[in-house]
């Protein structure tokens, strides 16, 4: 039998087990584990390291524009760059529709961005327009297309889609086994709070935290959970960031609903003492929803520990500190005016590394369930997620003692900062592999702009329960009955 690579010696975690094997690689799959083979034409020595399923980073926004017209930093090259050195051998960004355009522009915009990319990507699509022909047409297409995931806001005025937008989505969603993925907070408290502070002078960047209070947040999750029982649709909360969205999250699925979630880094890292830095400086730590306090830290982390989230993505939103970013609406104006988001997918899996698995929060397996696995399932990523035969030979060879200093260099994004600098890490991602090809090792890169693959992804299972609908509004009926696109 002739093989590509194995990568020997090394001590393999999947998301259940660990344990000592060779992995051999073959025409960019997996096709055995065994104990000290010979041959292969590449041979890696992973003595003493850490060999996982390469990270799937599920929130990014890689060469999108906001509603507001803001271009992000990174394009599908750099984005999948630095998180290919963030230990990545997959992302799926977001393709996100404007109000006015049609899905299928939208998906052909993508295409044409991403075919720049080093790792293997997808898109969740963001809808902010649900025409009759979307939800009829476009919609289902785009799920031929192997999208498998679409995205409704609740809030920002150019983005949210109501309450019956929402249903109508999910019941798009639902008909196909297509996740509905929710960014939660309540608009209308968030806007009126917005106008009490301006009106009272209060404006600089640490005020964005009052602005989008807690309860904005716990109200909508509590609202959009609501939407998919109606229809009993599955439903995934992206960054959850705060006790009582994440209490609300456990509830549910303690009680058997279809609900999904993740939290992210800055949730774990930061706090809204990092918005009080002196002059602009705590622009940089301004997200949606805000970071919040210590205390909610340690109860996300209990969260993640027991489950409460599928993954902890990185919402990678690459604003620089300039005026073509944070700024781009001047440099001294009120916070509800500077551009929302964070730069973080190389920083992501080093964070939780050595953050959750070497401080005792998380297990080595929890890490890869966290990074990878369940992202893999939750969105029908069918042959990547795990280190089995027949798999993807997508995989992160981890240095799990190397200690280092977070820099804006070593994120190899097109930043021109990051939150993370100057934070204590231990643990490096050293080689990086997807497909079976080596596309980072020791901090250099090895890939070729463009060798990324679209990824067609699966429906998302639908076999549960029926829904509360009379049957002849039930969409499930018609999936059973076999109509598919
Ligand atoms: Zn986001």
């Amino acid at each position: 039998m002739e093989f590509d690579t194995i990568i020997h010696d090394g001590t393999v975690v999947t998301a259940n087990e660990i344990f000592e094997t060779d992995i051999v690689i073959r025409e960019g799959r997996i096709v055995a584990l065994a104990e000290r083979l010979s041959g292969g034409a590449t041979r890696i020595d992973a003595g003493g390291r850490l060999v996982m399923h390469g990270g799937i980073e599920a929130h990014a926004h890689i060469a999108q524009e906001s509603a507001a017209g803001i271009m992000g930093a990174d394009d599908y090259y750099t984005g999948s760059v630095s998180a290919a050195f963030g230990g990545n051998s997959t992302f799926i960004p977001f393709a996100a529709q404007h109000r006015g355009q049609s899905i299928d522009d939208v998906i052909a915009t993508y295409d044409a961005r991403a075919a720049q990319s080093v790792l293997d990507y997808s898109y969740h699509l963001i809808v902010t327009d649900p025409t009759p022909e979307a939800l009829n047409h476009q919609l289902p297409r785009a799920f031929k297309r192997g999208i498998t995931s679409f995205k409704g806001f609740m809030t920002y005025d150019l983005m949210n889609i109501g309450d019956d937008g929402m249903l109508n989505i999910m019941t798009v969603a639902k008909k196909y086994g297509v996740m509905t993925m929710v960014h939660a907070e309540n608009k209308g408290m968030v806007k009126w709070m917005n106008a009490r502070l301006a009106e009272a002078g209060l404006t600089a960047p640490k005020y964005h935290a009052q602005s989008r209070p807690e309860l904005a947040e716990e109200e909508a999750i509590n609202r959009a959970i609501s939407l998919s029982k109606l229809i009993d649709a599955p439903l995934f909360i992206v960054h959850a960031s705060t006790e009582g969205g994440a209490a609300i999250v456990q509830r549910e699925k303690v009680a058997g609903a279809r609900i999904y979630a993740e939290t992210c880094p800055q949730y774990l890292a930061f706090t809204r003492a990092d918005l009080d830095k002196p002059g602009m400086e705590g622009a940089k730590f301004i997200c949606s929803p805000p970071v919040r306090d210590q205390r909610t830290q340690a109860v996300l982390w209990g969260h993640v520990r027991m489950g409460t989230f599928e993954s902890v993505s990185s919402d990678h939103a690459p604003y620089r500190y300039d005026e073509t970013g944070k700024f781009m609406n001047g440099v001294d104006i009120p916070y509800p005016k500077v551009a929302k988001g964070m730069p973080g997918i190389a920083a992501r899996l080093p964070h939780l590394f050595s953050e959750g698995v070497l401080k005792g929060r998380i297990t080595a397996q929890q890490f890869v369930a966290l990074k990878a696995t369940n992202a893999a399932r939750t969105f029908g990523v069918t042959r990547k997620g795990s280190i089995t035969p027949g798999f993807d030979a997508d995989i992160a060879i981890w240095n799990p003692e190397q200690r280092r200093r977070i820099t804006l260099a070593d994120q190899h994004d097109n930043m021109d900062y990051t939150p993370f600098e100057g934070m204590e890490l231990t643990g490096v991602p050293e080689i990086v592999i997807n497909h079976g090809n080596i596309i980072v090792e020791t901090g250099k890169l090895k890939a070729r702009e463009g060798q990324g693959q679209f990824v067609t992804r699966a429906p998302v299972d639908m076999d549960a329960r029926k829904g509360h609908l009379a049957k002849e509004l039930d969409p499930s009926q018609n999936f059973r009955a076999g109509i598919r696109p």
